[in-house]
């Protein structure tokens, strides 16, 4: 059994943590001070632009994806390690292009859609955003209810007209296109009956009615879909068989939120190794405190742990595997985990933890909407728990 990583993605992992520590560390204290004066923890459009080019000079564009549209197509394990390193800082910022919508077009993508859509994905000229949740199904997305009807289109072929309600959709105001899951058989649903739609920016019946703001900084919004026609090529993937593809797209979220989360927690472990042996309380330094001392070591062997399985998962995923299981355990304990080794960091710091200049309370605000988003913990327990006694019965 090999734990090594391979020299050559070690070597990413140590580029990512120079660009992280160099390029989005020193932004943090910006981000927190827009997050206080403007509740929007983002970067200007000048750093952005400069963390753009630097990051594109140190090759860290296109890193999964495919060589054919300029990417590097990395395996899974290899990015782990990318995304701990990102995951460290607090300042938001996505090497291009964002992995799920990515994987969920390489799964899907015919050659028109490569050159449309794939390919400037790749290149880092678009954003995409991802349209699965409504108002009455989130963490059950079978329960979708958005339809996609068949119409007669321009030059004898054939379009969509979507209607229907998405909320809680991330990007959904600057994405130059939303991949739209909706129901193109009622009878099928989840099972063969869910299609995946290219709908484009300013697509009439495509209706950004609101922007939700959601703790941590981040906004969501909610669309509503009303006769929003859609040419027929730009159905994604196979008519009904939207689902896998799907799914897909969030296991490689969820893969990369356990990554981010370890990064996350190891940063806030950190900070308390720092900070414990200065502190001192009634004559002797917290680190002398088995409270802390418990809170450390807790920290390090779940950090361990959650590494061990992350890395576990992302391999067999490379080798083609069912990995189903493994994605919904590391998803909920990596989140889970990340959330309460900030909480003990920020209850070791005292009121300096209760502070907004410390990356703690944004650290910790994030984790509250990652241990909902992409499957909340209990519907992932519940995943592993049904495997289980399903496969007993
Ligand atoms: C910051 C953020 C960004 C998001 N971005 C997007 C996006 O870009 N695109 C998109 O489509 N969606 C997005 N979402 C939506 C997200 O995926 C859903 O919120 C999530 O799947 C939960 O759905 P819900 O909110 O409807 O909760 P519900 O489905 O109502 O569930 C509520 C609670 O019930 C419990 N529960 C539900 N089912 C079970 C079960 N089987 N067993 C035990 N307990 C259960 C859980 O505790 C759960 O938290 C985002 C959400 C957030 C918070």
């Amino acid at each position: 059994m090999q734990f090594e990583l391979a020299e050559e993605h070690r070597m990413l992992k140590d580029l990512v943590r120079r660009f992280v520590d160099q390029e989005l560390m020193p932004l943090e204290t910006a981000v927190m001070r827009r997050d206080v004066d403007t509740g929007r923890p983002g970067l200007s459009h000048e750093e952005h632009a400069r963390i753009d080019r630097v990051s594109r000079e140190m090759g860290l564009w296109g890193l999964d994806a495919p060589e054919d549209v300029g990417g590097v197509d990395l395996p899974m394990v290899a990015m782990v390690g990318v995304n701990e390193e990102m995951g460290r800082t607090i300042t938001p910022y996505t090497l291009p292009p964002d992995s799920p919508n990515l994987r969920m077009m390489m799964a899907t993508v015919n050659e028109r859609q490569r050159e449309a859509y794939l390919a400037p994905y790749v290149r880092g000229e678009t954003i995409s955003a991802i349209g699965i949740s409504e108002p009455g199904a989130g963490a059950d997305p079978a329960g979708m209810l958005t339809r996609a009807e068949r119409v007669p289109g321009k030059d004898g072929g054939e379009d969509w007209v979507l209607n229907g309600r998405k909320i809680w959709i991330s990007r959904a105001e600057e994405a130059d296109f939303t991949i739209t899951m909706a129901i193109t058989d009622k009878e099928k649903g989840a099972r063969g009956g869910v299609s995946a739609f290219l709908i484009d920016k300013g697509t009439p019946g495509f209706n950004v009615l609101r922007r939700i703001p959601m703790i941590g900084g981040a906004a969501t919004y909610e669309i509503a879909l009303e006769d929003c026609r859609v040419e027929g090529w730009k159905l994604l993937g196979t008519e009904g068989q939207g689902f896998a593809p799907m799914q897909l797209r969030l296991g490689t979220r969820r893969i990369e939120m356990a990554s981010w989360s370890i990064g996350m927690a190891q940063r806030a472990l950190d900070m308390i190794v720092e900070y414990a042996p200065q502190r001192k309380t009634f004559g002797l330094p917290l680190s002398e405190r088995q409270a802390i001392q418990f809170w450390v070591a807790d920290a390090a062997t779940r950090i361990h742990a959650a590494r061990l399985m992350t890395y576990d998962c992302a391999w067999k995923l490379d080798q083609g595997r069912d990995v189903r299981v493994e994605i919904s355990m590391i998803k909920a304990y990596a989140t889970e985990m990340a959330y309460e080794v900030v909480d003990h960091a920020m209850q070791t710091f005292g009121a300096m933890g209760m502070t907004r200049e410390l990356p703690l309370s944004l650290m910790s605000a994030r984790l509250r909407t990652m241990r909902i988003y992409d499957g909340p913990t209990e519907v992932h327990k519940w995943v592993v728990a049904r495997n289980l006694l399903g496969s007993k019965r």
